[in-house]
């Protein structure tokens, strides 16, 4: 199965607070987001993303990538 992974730009990893190291991972059945700092995991299919309070700003800045 395919994953799509884009990283969020702006965001906080929760776990260690590094910022610009978190995307965001999607199959056709899952959606989570991840952190290329410490490898925290989080689903996000039943909390809003973390992201900033712009989300506009956030949609500009994204970057698309496959792996
Ligand atoms: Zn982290």
């Amino acid at each position: 199965m395919s994953v799509k992974r884009q990283f969020i730009a702006g965001a906080r990893c929760p776990e260690c607070g590094v910022m610009d190291k978190v995307r965001r991972c999607q199959t056709e059945d899952e959606t989570w987001m991840e952190c290329l700092g410490c490898g925290m995991k989080r689903m996000m299919d039943d909390e809003p993303a973390e992201v900033s309070a712009e989300p506009e700003a956030v949609e500009q800045a994204v970057i698309w990538r496959k792996l």
